[in-house]
């Protein structure tokens, strides 16, 4: 079995690597009658003379025996010296100076180097479990072999079947017995080892007999023939052996342990096998290269294998996987730094066209969980900005009684006649001015968007930047510089537009003339008859007149329209007089307002299509068009290159983890490959 130990070895490279359950070797477990020969055929497996055996029942409880291979006792050494005596090695055994040693389970700390004191470690700790006078028990005996020539193999030594009870045995112990070893043989994951002496009729196996039980098909059952030596004269277990007697699928191996005469006299393992070897020559010549106990573990060997071979594909399938993923981390690590002036205006320019591609609403990640960049911008100029002009009242803030005492105060001391103009143009000023605060709110949130961009762009978009810290920082620096930069232009610009307004009230505005003349022929008809009177009574009256006022409908007389008590209360604006108006004071009124509003949209139309190109001109496509020289003029600079690019500690290192990972993945790849396509079979 140790040419599988390489092959073991190296797949448990890359079982480490990948992190998979290594393939779980098929536990191998002999099952037989009392003294058929269960533990010599497993130390001949081993290798070592560790196990107690003997005529009568011996093996009592159960011994699991785990063999863990393990490196030379040199290489451990120079292991241990390597990294400083620290335990950080899978395969290192710190402060064990044996080549070979086992442990149990029962006392977990104490090294076992000496072989023999295994086997009277075993005695002993079966005696703790089961009594000194041949009781037994199904509680197992948990024995670890640390050596490098091992596999790393699970055998189970099991009680002999029997069928009369001796000693402290209960009457049942052939079905307490039996039942012990079909908890252990109908694991699917077992090989059964049966073993049955030639000196009796194989027939009657009940190790056979069990096998089948759990393995009808014969897939997983081996049938050891031991005790060949032993046969009556004349007879021989050559039809046994042949299979005709009982086929078994996985093949039947004739093998002669040591008998106990060898055991008393010590013969060595080595010795046994030469002289089961001349045995075999002299009394199976044709079979004798099937048969033995070397023979037995070359099968073993090639069952495990088959084993092994059957878990590769799904090994290969896992470690093409994770090689995949692990490139595509690699990738994304990017590649270390060697032409600084190269990489850092490669990112600068990334991120500059990343930058203007959001706001053109052309970058390749489009966000759809919410709206940024130019389209939102978009958003601002006709949702918030849009809607918020819309909603402003063109009259808003201005009561009838303000309106009244505007005009009054425009005629000065003389009475007016018609509507005076001055007081429109005071009244829609203070109107236009309403505009301006909505429209800098809207240089802001459209400032904050661009704001928020970068931020897009650099965590999102140009995913390189996060391997920069310091260049990032630095681009997210000079871009809201520039910004910063721009406001106050921006700014400007767009309280000169109200400026603009304020500085020329154009009546002779198309749009205002138009629905001025309406207004003023609707205020005609309705007032016709006023005029007439109030010509009249200006002809008669004239120095009694302080303006604005008069009597019901316009046909009332001109009698106490101007009294004054009455223009006093109207002029007295800081204390309001809640009192009805007069039919010409309405008029004034409605006209002053109609003309507001009028006026106020023309100028509302002209700042709501203004702003916005306002913003994009002095701001966006400012920032846009300047982006990527501003970029280049302040970071390229050879002083800065080095600093700008030093890679964030997480990068470097997760990229060294990953190429590391990577190669181990590949290395585990050809180990696959190789095994896959060399040995055995
Ligand atoms: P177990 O009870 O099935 O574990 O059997 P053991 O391995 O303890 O062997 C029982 C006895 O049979 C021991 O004294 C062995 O020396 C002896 N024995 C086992 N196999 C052979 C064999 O092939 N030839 C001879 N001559 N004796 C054997
Ligand atoms: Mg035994």
């Amino acid at each position: 079995m140790e040419t599988l130990i390489p092959v073991i070895n190296r797949l448990q490279e890359v079982f480490l690597t990948v992190g998979a359950e290594i393939i779980q070797l098929p536990q191998i477990v002999v099952v037989g009658s009392q003294s058929s020969g269960k533990s010599s055929v497993l130390e001949s497996l081993v290798g070592r003379d560790f196990l107690p055996r003997g005529s009568g029942i011996v093996t009592r409880r159960p011994l699991v025996l785990q063999l863990v291979n393990v490196p030379p006792l040199e290489e451990r050494r120079k292991q241990e010296n390597g990294n400083g005596g620290k335990q950080n090695s899978q395969n290192c055994y710190p402060g064990i100076k044996a080549e070979e040693w086992g442990t149990f389970l029962h006392c977990k700390n104490k090294i076992f180097t000496d072989f023999s004191e295994i086997r009277q470690e075993i005695e002993e700790e079966t005696s703790r479990g089961s009594g000194d006078n041949k009781g037994i028990s199904p509680e197992p005996i948990h024995l670890k072999i640390y050596s490098p020539n091992v596999l790393n193999l699970t055998l189970v030594d099991l009680p002999g079947i029997t069928k009369v009870p001796v000693g402290d045995q209960p009457e049942d112990i052939e079905k307490q017995v039996q039942e012990m070893i079909l908890t252990f043989i109908s694991n699917p994951n077992s090989l059964i080892l049966c073993v049955s002496p030639a000196n009796s009729d194989l027939a009657t196996s009940d190790a056979l007999k069990l096998a089948r039980e759990v393995d009808p098909e014969g897939h997983r059952t081996l049938l050891v023939v031991s005790k060949l030596d032993l046969m009556d004269a004349g007879t021989d277990a050559l039809e046994v052996l042949l299979g005709r007697v009982i086929p078994v699928r996985l093949g039947i191996v004739g093998v002669v342990n040591r008998s106990q005469h060898d055991l008393n006299t010590q013969k060595s393992l080595a010795d046994a096998c030469k002289d089961e070897q001349a045995f075999l020559q002299r009394h199976y010549p044709s079979l004798a290269s099937r048969c033995g106990s070397r023979y037995l573990a070359r099968t073993l060997s090639r069952l495990l294998m088959h084993h092994i071979r059957d878990c590769l594909p799904e090994l290969k399938t896992r470690v093409t996987v994770l090689m995949a993923q692990y490139q595509a981390r690699l990738n994304s690590y990017g590649q270390p730094v060697e032409d600084h002036a190269a990489t850092l205006l490669q990112i600068v320019t990334k991120f500059a066209s990343d930058y203007c591609n959001t706001i053109e609403g052309t970058a390749r990640h489009i966000q759809t969980s919410e709206l940024c960049g130019g389209a939102r911008i978009c958003y601002i100029f006709h949702e918030t900005f849009g809607r918020t002009l819309q909603s402003i009242d063109p009259l808003g803030g201005l009561s009838e009684l303000d309106i009244l005492t505007a005009i009054r105060n425009a005629t000065g001391p003389r009475p007016a006649l018609f509507v005076p103009e001055v007081s429109f143009e005071l009244l829609v000023k203070k109107q236009i001015k309403r505009l301006e605060e909505p429209s800098l709110r809207c240089v802001e949130l459209v400032h904050e968007e661009l704001q928020r961009i970068i931020q897009h762009c650099s965590s999102y978009s140009t995913q390189e930047l996060l391997r920069f810290p310091k260049l990032h920082d630095s681009i997210v620096e000079v871009v809201t510089s520039l910004l910063r930069k721009r406001l106050p232009i921006t700014n400007e610009m767009v309280h000169n537009l109200v400026a603009i307004e304020l500085a020329y009230i154009n009546t002779k505005h198309p749009d205002f003339t138009d629905a001025a003349q309406v207004s003023a022929s609707v205020n005609s008809q309705q007032t016709e008859s006023l005029q007439d009177g109030g010509r009249r009574w200006k002809n008669e009256k004239m120095t009694e007149e302080r303006g604005g006022g008069g009597g019901e409908k316009g046909t009332a007389p001109p009698a106490g329209f101007g009294s004054p008590a009455k223009a006093v209360n109207l002029l007295d604006t800081a204390v309001p007089v809640s009192r009805k108006l007069s039919a010409r004071e309405q008029r004034d009124c409605e006209v002053i307002q109609r003309l507001i509003k009028c006026y106020f949209l023309i100028v509302r139309k002209s700042i709501q299509d203004s702003v916005p190109k306002t913003v994009m001109h002095f701001l966006v496509n400012y920032v846009k068009e300047r982006l990527q020289s501003e970029l280049v003029g302040q970071l390229y600079k050879q002083p800065l290159l080095q600093e700008l690019l030093i890679e964030s500690q997480d990068t470097a290192q997760q990229r060294t983890e990953v190429a590391q990972m990577l190669e181990a993945l590949q290395k585990a790849n050809n180990i696959i490959s190789e095994i896959r396509e060399t040995h055995l079979w």
